[in-house]
């Protein structure tokens, strides 16, 4: 497997995998195809709105993950959330791409708490990838879709201030 240490071998290692994949947009169709194979695992008992997401961290590494509802409907999480706490929860802090998908709904990008989520560990580099009405490939970045976005900086900014 490749394996990334620095941000000069990420960049160098994301061109392979693109390289690879046949192009970049090759490669996000790929991460947008492993969103809908994540979206056949969502609990969605109650909205019946079934979301997958597939993440490519700057390491190389891909997660997935699905929408997991509760009876108690606030307790639910999005598929966004799944799947970035469980890259999170394995090391992986450093998002490059990720990809959503609805069946239900074409054009799925994140809500707003989860462009929030996901913008803590990609910043507005961040691309979003997700499928349009016909069938493209949509890409945004976070940086379009969360613009002055509240990130650590400014966290880090608040807690050194006078
Ligand atoms: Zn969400």
């Amino acid at each position: 497997m490749l394996k990334a240490t620095n941000p000069l071998d990420e960049e160098k290692l994301l061109n392979k995998m693109a390289e690879i994949a046949g192009g970049k947009e090759k490669l996000f169709e790929q991460l947008l195809s492993a969103a809908k194979e994540a979206m056949t695992k969502a609990y969605a008992s109650y909205s019946k709105f079934r979301v997958g997401a597939a993440l490519l961290t700057v390491d190389g590494k891909i997660y997935s993950g699905c929408n997991v509802e509760n009876a108690s409907l606030p307790v639910g999480v999005c598929a966004e959330v799944c799947v970035g706490a469980k890259a999170v929860s394995e090391g992986s802090q450093k998002f490059y791409a990720v990809a959503v998908y609805c069946e239900r709904s074409h054009s799925a990008w994140p809500c707003g708490r989860c462009r929030q989520f996901l913008s803590e560990f990609g910043g507005q580099k961040l691309i979003v990838v997700t499928e349009g009405k016909n069938g493209q490939l949509q890409t945004k970045t976070m940086g379009e879709l969360l613009p002055e976005m509240f990130g650590p900086g400014d966290m880090t900014d608040m807690l050194n201030s006078p």
